[in-house]
């Protein structure tokens, strides 16, 4: 079958595999009808996520339908259209009982679909644990509406659920990329007072503002004193930092209030600083990430509810044959690119 693969440093490339396998009792084979490209891909490709081997299939985004089921999987039979989740996990250690599936313990637990262990942009996908790493799709919620269920979705649900975010507040959410969005839709749920974006693309800007009238965007130069006019007690009551950037780190507790709550969603490339003289006496609550994504049955009947909306992050569509091409658009940011679904068959 055709994959798409991490083959060095710098390059992934077109290479033909032998369709997967079970390999274990509690696996599942999905074939793929649509996934996507994600910034942790790029993350791969570049060199900045180590435990990612050079030989495997990328993409951990993706939805398709159940081929075969090893005999230990109770949730799904073959035929069944379920959404993938980035992250695998038992269900049963200490960490997946207290809904921590990130630190699940397992030698597959994490982040391993498309990183340690062959992922989704291929024609077919070997999901460990599916149990857990499969959600049925309601038959009113299309492939495209549950493209991002199992991970920046399931990141953003993730980051609003901990951010103790209550209606009087005002909710400063730095960087609107996709991940940016997901957070942005996730945290409209929770109606907070006040939802404030910050983003320094005006493209994207104007994409916020279109589509969620109601939300109050700034830009990074002017985001502190922006925040500071439009909250109650000087700063925002919680700060989601999604951008990923040390300015946008910087900001996102300066901007916060005393006592607020920071968090921390974005992945960074390097080292930051907290600088604890400075910040003493504003007593904030750091959190960080990490998703668990163990809420994606429920993110999916909000989409079926019509309570959550991804679709218009789709701004292109490719072909899995073509998926060099939507590697350079997404990675170039190029013709207004924010998300690229790739459907399994060819033109
Ligand atoms: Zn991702
Ligand atoms: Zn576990």
């Amino acid at each position: 079958m055709l994959t798409y693969t991490y083959i060095e440093h710098g390059h992934f490339g077109f290479v033909e595999k032998p369709a997967p396998r079970l390999l274990d009792p509690h696996d599942a084979i999905v074939r793929v009808t649509l996934g996507s490209i994600c910034t942790s891909d790029l993350h791969i490709k570049h060199g900045s996520v180590p435990r990612a081997v050079p030989g495997v299939t990328v993409g951990h985004e993706m939805v398709g339908i159940v081929e075969s089921v090893g005999s230990g999987v109770t949730k799904v039979r073959p035929g069944d259209r379920v959404a993938v989740n980035v992250e695998t996990f038992c269900g049963e250690c200490y960490f997946c009982r207290h809904g921590y599936v990130n630190n699940c313990t397992d030698k597959d637990g994490g982040w391993a679909l498309g990183c340690r262990i062959d992922g989704g942009q291929a024609e077919m996908v070997r999901v460990p644990h599916a149990d857990q790493g499969l959600s049925i799709i309601p038959d009113e919620v299309s492939d495209e509406q549950a493209l991002f269920v199992g991970d920046i979705l399931a990141t953003g649900f993730w980051a609003a659920r901990i951010s103790e975010i209550s209606s009087d507040d005002t909710v400063l959410i730095i960087g609107a990329g996709p991940t940016g969005i997901c957070t942005l839709l996730c945290v409209m749920l929770k109606r907070p007072r006040r939802i404030i974006v910050c983003e320094k693309s005006e493209e994207r800007r104007r994409f916020v503002t279109r589509h969620y009238p109601g939300v109050l965007v700034t830009e990074p130069d002017e985001c502190l004193a922006f925040v500071a006019a439009h909250s109650d007690h000087g700063g925002a009551d919680v700060v989601l930092e999604v951008a990923g950037g040390e300015d946008t780190f910087a900001m996102a507790w300066q901007a916060a209030r005393p006592n607020a709550v920071v968090t921390v969603v974005a992945m960074y490339d390097k080292p930051q600083i907290l600088p604890l003289p400075e910040m003493y006496g504003k007593n904030l609550t750091f959190k960080t990430g990490g998703v668990d994504g163990c809420d994606c049955d429920e993110i999916l009947s909000l989409i079926a509810d019509g309570r959550i909306d991804t679709t218009p992050l789709i701004t292109h569509r490719f072909t899995l044959d073509r998926i060099d091409e939507a590697y350079r658009i997404f990675e170039n940011h190029l013709d207004g690119v924010i998300k690229i679904a790739i459907s399994g068959k060819s033109d």
